[in-house]
């Protein structure tokens, strides 16, 4: 895997797929900065060395055409203070002023192109489109490892252009390595934590992890469409029952594998989706008819966490509650509290973007556990054992 560090760009302008898209408030300022901050290493090595950089990214989801909320203009001057560069913004991503601005870049300067999504031929991943883009620069660099799974003109397509002069980001490389301390030969034991509100969502990893992990929590709202399948009473709480069958084939394929699939035995249960709810703690396959299971419950906790603190590595994707709200956040919490002791215990504990990641840092335990990913759908595909396009484009 080749990354920034394995050259020299003096005089090139490299052209960088960044993942710009953060949140604006409506005022247009940044309400937080962490994706733009993290891309800062790798433009300081190409700025450094002697090189420009043309950045381009997406921002948000334009649906026909330029719009103003959706532009990038409003994140050029913390690109700048951040950077410590000069930062020129290109109010079109193509033609002929973006070539000007980008022929006259003085090395040490960067170049802002206005959102990539404002042009259908960017999702459409249009090689002609690709091919005007790689106009700009002289290298290409990706480091926008959120949009990686997706067969895109900038994180994919635009690469073929660049034969011999391109190579990934710091970004892209911590993620990659990361994910594959855990898909290759990882540390035994190896729990993989998979939690969140639906089953569909989840079912493809959960399948592949049953080739790699020893032992596969499963947890959130998902749970209860197993739990309903082998028959258990499940009141409101989330439920597919279309996908009751697959959860079954699940559970039979752990045990042909030998897999330990763990499935909590008790829930926090809530008459109604509120913080203010009435609660009671109940078995996973009795739960009265108006109440709702919204967190995991106190045996299953234990449970959980015991495994969990016996394991090497552990990768973790998706809440075990509604942990946004008080009442139904302790399962979440003692799971991230173990998690983080496997870290701390000189273990390795990956966590999956998305709501695991929101999670982490809600109970301040994100600098203690190995790796927090900033990409939750590339991620999960990663683990789905799909070949992602934005790393195969650069890899090939
Ligand atoms: P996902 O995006 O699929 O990882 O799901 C994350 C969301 O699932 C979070 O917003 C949680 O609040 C929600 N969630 C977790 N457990 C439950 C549950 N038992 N019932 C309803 N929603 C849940």
């Amino acid at each position: 895997m080749q990354t920034v560090n394995d050259f020299n760009f003096k005089n090139e302008k490299v052209l960088i797929r960044v993942d710009f898209n953060v949140p604006l408030n409506a005022e247009f300022s940044i309400t937080d900065d962490s994706r733009i901050a993290a891309t800062i290493p790798t433009i300081k090595k190409i700025l450094n060395d002697g090189g420009s950089c043309i950045l381009m990214s997406h921002l948000g989801r334009p649906k026909e055409g330029p719009a103003d909320k959706y532009s990038l203009k409003h994140i050029v001057n913390r690109v700048s203070e951040l950077s410590g560069a000069k930062v020129h913004f290109a109010p079109d991503c193509i033609g002929a002023e973006a070539t000007e601005l980008a022929a006259a870049l003085n090395p040490g300067e960067i170049l802002l192109l206005e959102n990539l999504r404002f042009y259908k031929e960017e999702e459409k991943g249009d090689v002609a489109f690709a091919e005007k883009l790689s106009k700009l620069g002289t290298f290409y660099v990706n480091d926008a490892f959120g949009t990686a799974h997706r067969a895109h003109a900038s994180t994919a397509v635009i690469a073929q252009f660049f034969a011999g002069r391109k190579c990934f980001g710091f970004v892209m490389a911590g993620e990659i390595a990361n994910a594959m301390k855990v898909l290759d030969n990882p540390a035994r034991p190896f729990t993989a934590i998979v939690g969140g509100a639906k089953v569909s969502d989840k079912l493809l990893i959960i399948e592949n992890l049953m080739s790699l992990a020893d032992n596969i929590i499963i947890g959130g709202g998902m749970a209860y469409t197993f739990a309903k399948a082998m028959g258990g009473q499940i009141g409101k709480s989330l439920c597919e029952d279309d996908r009751m069958p697959l959860t079954l084939e699940l559970i039979e394929k752990a045990k042909a594998k030998g897999v330990n699939l763990l499935l909590p035995s008790d829930s926090v249960v809530a008459d109604n989706f509120a913080n203010d709810a009435n609660t009671a703690i109940c078995a996973n396959d009795a739960i009265e008819a108006n109440y709702m299971g919204l967190d995991i419950g106190p045996d299953a906790t234990k449970v959980f966490c015991e495994t969990i603190r016996n394991s090497k590595t552990v990768l973790w994707n998706g809440p075990m509650g509604v942990f946004e709200m008080s009442s139904f956040e302790a399962g979440t919490k003692a799971v991230a509290q173990a998690v983080a002791d496997v870290a701390q215990a000189g273990g390795f504990s990956l966590i999956g973007g998305g709501d695991s990641a929101a999670a982490i840092h809600k109970f301040h335990l994100a600098d203690k556990v190995s790796y927090v990913s900033t990409g939750g759908g590339a991620l999960l595909e990663y683990f789905e054992g799909k070949e992602l396009p934005g790393i195969k484009a650069v890899m090939h």
